[in-house]
């Protein structure tokens, strides 16, 4: 039974899944490279705990309950005793394999392992481990509090017990869980990547402006959020990685990624996070760049 579950990486996706796991009774250890990172962390949980009880949602003793439950490392060793590791650090495969490769040696038997990958591959991933049968992936979905969905991966070695056992975890923490099978970018993003991208090429042509692109989505196709504003929000480097994944891993040139989200990347505008992407975020409200 998973009781304490460790989270590799306090970036936006590993910040959320402390935040809920904590707030659903688990004790959390949040572990990243980067001490800033993590300290960052605490206080973007503990704004957003704030604000669920702002709006009535949880007590201001559930807020004060989770974050005690939540502890930060930035060490493997931290992670002696969990049940589940759940790794949320950045979407670079040598990355993950470096840090499965380090995590590993530190665990229990048992302990299962879960990735948050986007688009790699889980068999690959659960491959480079020594527990490929207790490994699978957890797509969370952005931002972790709000949104219901977690895809669930199994890898061709994923054994039964760890997929049941995830499952059940995922209900508990109050998320709908969904089987995917290990292709490339499972459900979700195989089919929202693609369609970001190409609302990035219907910009690059000059087809439409920003406002255009995402006004006609949101009114002419009733989606919550436009393509251009929702690839700032995921992170564009994020965006521009699962294209790779999906162009590499299905060898089919219809996913191509477009020459301006490299642009972007490569400028540094990467949505949000850092304050540029389709918008500029640095005003009340955020600005088109185009
Ligand atoms: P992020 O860039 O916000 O955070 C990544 C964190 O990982 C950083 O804090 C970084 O310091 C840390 N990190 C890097 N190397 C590390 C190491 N060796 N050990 C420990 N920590 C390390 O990224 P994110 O958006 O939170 O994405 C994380 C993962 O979640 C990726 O695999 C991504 O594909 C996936 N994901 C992202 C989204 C999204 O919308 N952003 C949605 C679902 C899944």
């Amino acid at each position: 039974m998973v009781e304490k579950i460790g989270v590799i990486g306090a970036g936006q996706m590993g910040n959320g899944i402390a935040h809920v796991s904590a707030l659903s009774g688990y004790s959390v250890v949040l572990m990243d490279v980067n001490a800033q990172s993590l300290e960052k962390a605490k206080a973007t949980i503990r704004k957003n705990l704030d604000r669920q009880a702002s709006k009535g949602r949880i007590t201001e003793d559930d807020v004060n309950a989770a974050m005690e439950r939540i502890v930060t490392a930035t060490s493997m060793k931290a992670f002696a005793d969990s049940d589940l590791v759940v790794e949320a650090a950045t979407e670079d495969e040598s990355v993950k394999r470096k840090i499965l490769a380090e995590l590993c040696p530190e665990l229990k038997p048992d302990c299962i392992v879960a990735s948050n990958t986007s688009s790699i591959s889980i068999t690959r991933l659960g491959a480079s481990t020594d527990r490929p049968e207790r490994f699978m992936g957890m797509h969370f979905m952005n931002p972790v509090p709000v949104m219901k969905l977690v895809e669930l991966i199994r890898g061709i070695a994923t054994g039964e017990e760890t997929f049941a056992q995830i499952r059940e975890l995922t209900l508990k923490l109050g998320k709908t869980p969904v089987s995917a099978e290990d292709f490339p970018a499972f459900i979700v993003n195989r089919i929202l990547l693609p369609m970001i991208n190409e609302a990035v090429y219907t910009l690059y042509e000059g087809v439409g402006s920003v406002d255009a692109i995402d006004t006609a989505m949101k009114l002419g196709a009733n989606h919550p959020m436009g393509p251009l504003e929702l690839a700032d929000f995921i992170g564009l480097d994020v965006c521009l990685a699962v294209m790779h994944v999906l162009h590499e891993g299905l060898a089919d040139t219809k996913y191509r990624p477009c020459p301006l989200l490299v642009k972007y990347v490569e400028a540094g505008w990467l949505g949000r996070k850092t304050g540029k992407g389709f918008y500029d975020y640095s005003g009340d409200t955020p600005i088109p760049t185009r």
